[in-house]
């Protein structure tokens, strides 16, 4: 058997699991990230979580093949760079893989942490099959994230900014968006805009059954509630993730015709709406689609739920251990 180390770096914690090569997490570990502390901190903490789990796992470092590394922001993978990270503010041109390759004495991997989460979608999870090698998945949560597998392997782009999915423009002049243009996917799809396009409706006095909820706590109406509200058939609630589905839907046609995946894999809060959201993007997707050339692409659920930045991490690392 072969063990990978995973490292799923986040802004408010460390995740670390030994995982083997089908993708099974023997043993995990979490600690704080402490990143207002910077890099170097942010590096020893990364550095005891890895010696943690590891000996939890009742090994040693010499027992893991590889150790794949997820860090949010662009990422220079080959060169194993943290270009920037939203979350870990001062971080630039971070050197971080051969950093963590020599403190932890193993060879090292590098990746964008979305694009490591769809890269073990891809080896474990729902497009795991020899037969799915192009897939794109997007994560619904406060924003959009995203991360695209092509021919088995991630797409990084020039500068380690591809996949940004949340950001191509569904909506011409449409809504203002943190990145400066108008219209991304992101401000119509996230589960957080989706809440905020039901509260402007709610303030307008709309009648709908979550005025209510609205009235006595406006951040209590999250997607959740809405897709609730919507299984009870309330118009408003309905109306709303439809919007969501819709803009969806032409985002994964315009990747569709760039592309030609075999499969979308949604992941993230909002997804776990399962089948009331996807046959909403379903419907919108057909009726939107181009018929002329229909490549039986299909709409999915992502499952390795929680563990899937950990084992996206460990799967980077499999897969640099393949490719030796
Ligand atoms: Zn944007």
């Amino acid at each position: 058997m072969t063990y990978f180390l995973g490292i799923d770096l986040g802004g408010t914690n460390i995740k670390t699991g030994v995982i083997d090569d089908t993708g099974k997490v023997i043993r995990k570990h979490s600690q704080p990230t402490e990143a207002k502390y910077g890099a170097d901190r942010v590096l020893k903490n990364m550095v005891d979580a890895a010696n943690t789990v590891v000996s939890a796992a009742e090994m040693s470092l010499k027992d893991i093949t590889y150790i794949g590394i997820g860090s949010p922001g662009p990422v220079d993978a080959e060169n194993g760079i943290v270009i920037s990270s939203p979350n870990l503010s001062g971080w630039s041109n971070y050197p971080m893989r051969n950093l963590i390759a020599q403190a932890l004495g193993r060879p090292t991997v590098l990746a964008n942490d979305a694009n490591a989460a769809a890269f073990g979608e891809y080896w474990v999870g729902v497009g795991a099959s020899p037969d799915i090698q192009n897939l794109i998945m997007i994560t619904l949560g406060t924003g959009v994230g995203s991360g695209i597998v092509l021919n088995g392997q991630i797409v990084q782009g020039t500068c380690g900014y591809a996949a940004e999915i949340g950001h191509m423009i569904v909506q011409p002049d449409g809504r203002e968006c943190g990145c400066g243009q108008r219209g991304c996917l992101e401000t119509y799809s996230s589960a957080s805009r989706t809440a905020v396009r039901a509260c402007e409706l709610l303030a307008k006095g709309k009648p709908s059954s979550l005025q209510e909820i609205y009235k006595s706590d406006p951040q209590q109406v999250t997607a959740k509630v809405i897709f609730d509200a919507a299984a009870n058939g309330d118009e408003l609630a309905t109306d709303v993730i439809d919007q969501t589905a819709y803009y969806l839907a032409l985002a994964c046609i315009n990747l569709t015709r760039i592309l030609d995946p075999q499969m979308f894999v949604f992941a993230g809060g909002m997804a776990l709406a399962g089948d009331a959201l996807i046959s909403r993007i379903n419907s919108h997707f057909e009726a939107q689609n181009w018929h002329a050339a229909p490549n039986g692409v299909t709409l999915n659920i992502a499952k390795l739920g929680n563990d899937a930045g950990l084992i996206g991490a460990a799967a980077i690392a499999w897969d640099a251990n393949r490719n030796d």
